[in-house]
Parts: structure tokens; sequence; C-alpha cells
């Protein structure tokens, strides 16, 4: 694919024009079902760990633009996948987590994507297979590894049991039961109760989604508990994403509902008195939402893949190919990572994720094919971000391949400017706006 066709790809995804079939749950879409072609001269076996934002996008456009001859097999460990954006909003009962539910008959059905459900517990970069619990194994010419996060457990958690801090204690940092969970523990409070969430330092997944749950709780509580209030206990020095929208609402719109504690480095969590003890003070809630500190998932640790500071993974964004970069942890050819497990200068989010994976089935196909990689992509990240249940706030940015750091770096138009935008105010125009970008996101994504 030409490059400028391939940018147009990408911004037509952005635009969410390349939405196709229909998709699940409450946002269904019906569009354009793009064609798998016989032969573009690419072929080879392809094997997608995680079937989540990266792994379902990167498995449809394998097909889509590597054609029939790239035979891909996308394995994924859930039966379903609860997607995890939005899934804040089932914090004031305006979504289900049903509602959020996804599945990948379609990417079957319209592209020939093979699904495999089981879960993989090894990699062997060197013989190029991979291994599922059950012990069948998968070989592949080319690997994508896109299993999602993994969570430390929350200093003084570690007692419990996961099924008792999963319920009493949920971060809901995964959507799904434990997304329940917190709504369901909400709804007990009184207007005399404090829910306490704690967001860690970063990089973690979603830089706006914990300061967004405060929001949309605080609006929630302020309508139905009046009196009761939210405090958020922040490891990070200030906001990380948004703050003019955030510190807005949590000055102006959510005043005297939010308590902001920045550099609230976590101790630890006394379950019995359901009491956080950070820096900056030990708070006390009804609620208490530890959000933990995250990293790869271990399969990625058990097959030497993680060398960014104990936790991440290098890739270089030009392919998504695992890299070195000075750790010595050597290179795994054919394997590529992509969405929150990887470090590659972009934030850990969906939309980025979906991105990732089309930059990385473009560059798989090609190399199938013999030949070099696009040496200069170009992703963007758009994210909206909920206040109340009827106003969102946006921010946006574009995002440039730097040969130099192997990263995405900030995109420079020839002005030299640097296009991060985030929307002047919150309302209700940006609410509409984020659903329809949520719908055309996940169709283009499952559909
Ligand atoms: C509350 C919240 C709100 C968010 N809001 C937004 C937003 O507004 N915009 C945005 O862009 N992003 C948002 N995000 C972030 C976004 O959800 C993630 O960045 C995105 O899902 C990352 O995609 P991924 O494919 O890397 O991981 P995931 O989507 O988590 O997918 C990983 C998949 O891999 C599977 N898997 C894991 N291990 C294995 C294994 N060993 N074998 C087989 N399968 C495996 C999992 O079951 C899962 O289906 C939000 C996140 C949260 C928590």
């Amino acid at each position: 694919m030409e490059r400028r066709e391939f940018l147009r790809a990408l911004g037509a995804s952005a635009l969410g024009l390349a939405a196709a079939g229909s998709a699940f749950g409450e946002d269904s879409v019906s569009g354009y079902v793009a064609p798998v072609p016989a032969d573009t001269g690419a072929s080879g076996d392809v094997v997608v760990i995680g079937g989540g934002m990266a792994g379902a996008t990167v498995a449809k456009y394998l097909r889509v633009w590597g054609g029939a001859k790239v035979k891909v097999t996308l394995i994924e460990r859930d039966a379903a996948y609860v997607s995890n954006i939005m899934s804040n909003l089932v914090l004031n009962g305006s979504r289900t987590v049903t509602g959020l539910t996804y599945n990948w008959d379609r990417l079957a059905s319209n592209y020939g994507v093979k699904r495999v459900q089981g879960e993989v517990v090894a990699i062997d970069p060197v013989a190029h297979r991979v291994t599922l619990a059950g012990g069948t194994q998968f070989p592949y010419h080319k690997l994508v590894i896109a299993p999602g996060i993994d969570f430390d457990v929350m200093p003084g958690l570690e007692g419990l049991t996961q099924g008792v801090r999963d319920t009493q204690f949920p971060h809901a940092w995964k959507a799904g039961a434990q997304t329940t969970a917190l709504w369901n523990q909400i709804r007990a409070m009184t207007s005399s109760d404090t829910f306490v969430m704690t967001i860690p330092l970063a990089p973690y997944r979603c830089p706006p989604g914990p300061y967004e749950r405060a929001c949309v709780v605080a609006d929630w509580l302020k309508r139905n508990r009046r009196g009761a209030r939210v405090v958020v206990l922040d490891e990070n020095p200030g906001i990380t994403a948004e703050p003019h929208a955030f510190d807005y609402a949590f000055t102006k719109t959510h005043a005297g509902v939010i308590e902001y504690v920045p550099n609230a480095i976590v101790d630890h969590v006394d379950a019995s008195i359901r009491t956080v003890y950070t820096a900056m003070g030990n708070y006390s809630g009804r609620v208490v939402n530890p959000i933990p500190r995250q990293r790869a998932p271990k399969v990625l640790y058990d097959a030497g893949l993680v060398n960014d500071g104990g936790r991440w993974t290098f890739v270089d964004a030009m392919t998504y190919e695992h890299w070195d970069n000075g750790s010595g942890s050597g290179q795994a050819r054919d394997v590529h990572v992509i969405g929150d497990p990887a470090t590659h200068g972009q934030p850990k989010a969906g939309h980025v994720a979906n991105q990732e994976a089309k930059v990385c089935a473009d560059a798989i196909t090609r190399l199938l094919r013999g030949e070099s990689p696009d040496s200069a992509p170009v992703t963007n990240s758009a994210c909206y971000s909920p206040i109340t249940f009827e106003i969102a706030s946006w921010l946006t940015a574009m995002f440039q391949y730097n040969p130099s750091t192997r990263r995405m770096s900030a995109f420079t138009t020839r002005a030299g400017t640097n296009p991060v935008v985030e929307a002047p105010s919150a309302n209700k125009d940006n609410f509409e706006q984020m659903n329809k970008w949520f719908r055309q996101l996940m169709a283009d994504t499952y559909a």
C-alpha cells in the first residue's frame, strides 16, 4: 500500500470512516466491510496474542492489507471482550458491562481471521512458537503480542485472596465484574460517605481515565447522595492528562465534592478500617478504589521480553518489533509488541492501540512481501472524557516516527507547531461526539 493510501486509511479510521459491519451491544453500527484480497504478494503465518483493542485491530488489518495468503490466528483467553473505554460510565449508571461487550465473530466471518480461545503461557522467540495452557503449540513466521497489562497487588492487600480483593476493593481498571462491583458499592453509599480512589504513578493505562472516574462518580453522588465526597489520591505530582479540563472540573464543576491530593504515594491500604496510608496523609472511605501500579503481563516476563525499567517492553515504533534499546536484553526477531505493554512514546490508550496495530499490520505485510516498512509512520490519539453524565471534554495529539530514538514523538508541522489540543471547555456537543467516536472506533476494531 502506498504511503499516501496508508495515511488516508489512518485518517479515515481516526474519523471513524473505516467503520465496518455491525458491532454489538449498545453500539451497533453498519457500514463497509473491506474485502480481503486473494494475493498481495505477502504470505506467512501470523499469530496474534490477545484480542483487545490492539490485537483485534492488527488481526483484521493483516487480512485486509496482507490478503488471504497471510494466515492470521488470533489467540484470546476470554470468551468475550469488555471495553474499558466508556466503562467509567457504568459507574454512574449510564452504561452497562453487557452493553460494552464485544466478540470476534465478525473478524472471523468478514475477514477470515482464525480465532482460538486459550491462554498463551509460553513464547519461544527462538523456535518461533507459542504454547497454550493445555499444551497446544502454534508456530509462526511473525508474532504479535497484545495482551494488555497486569497489576501489582496494592500494598497492604496481599493477605486477601484475589476474590476478596476483586469484590471488596475492586480497581475496575480492567472492565468487567469489578466494574459492576464498584458501581454497586457506589450505589450503597449514603450522603455522609466518602469515595477514596488512588491513581498510580505514570505510565499507566489511560492517562485521563482516573480523573474522568473521579468526575463521573462526584457527579452521580452530587445528584443522588448530596453531601458525599470523593478523595483523589494521586501518586503523581499533578494531573497527568487534560490538566485544563480536570483542574476546572475539580475546582469549579465539582467544587466541594472532589478533594484532589497530588504526590500521595501510597504506603499501604488497611483493609480492616478501609483506610489508605499515603505520603500526604491517611484517608478513610466507605468505598476504597485503589488503582494499582501496572506492568506488562507475565507471559512477556517469562519470555525475557520485558526490558524497560523491569515493567514494559521496548519496541521500534516503525514496525513495533521488539527492540533492545541498549538494555542488553537482545532483540527478539519477528516478535512485535503492541498496545499497553509496549514503550513507544505514545500514551497507553485504546485509540492509540488501534493506530499502533495498523502501523504494525502494514509493516508486517510489507516485510512478508520482502519489502521495507514505511520509514515515517504517523499516528494520532483522540480521547474524550466525560465530566458529568451529559458533558465531556477531549484531547487530541499527533505523533510522528523519530528515527534517532525509534519512538514516536509529537508531530511537528513546518511552522514548528505541535498540535496537541485540549477542548476549550467541556460541553454537551463533546459528549455527543464522544459517543460517535466510540461507536466508530469499536466498529473499526471488531467489525
Ligand atoms: C476505565 C478506563 C477507561 C478508558 N478509557 C479510554 C478512552 O476513553 N480512550 C482510550 O483510547 N483508551 C481508554 N482506556 C484505555 C484502553 O482501554 C487500553 O489502553 C486498551 O484497551 C489497550 O488495548 P490492548 O489491546 O493493549 O489491551 P486490552 O484491550 O486489555 O486487550 C488485551 C487482551 O489480551 C487478552 N490476553 C491477555 N493475556 C493473554 C494471554 N496470555 N493469552 C491470550 N489472551 C490474553 C485479554 O483477555 C484481553 O482481551 C481506558 C481504560 C480504562 C481502564
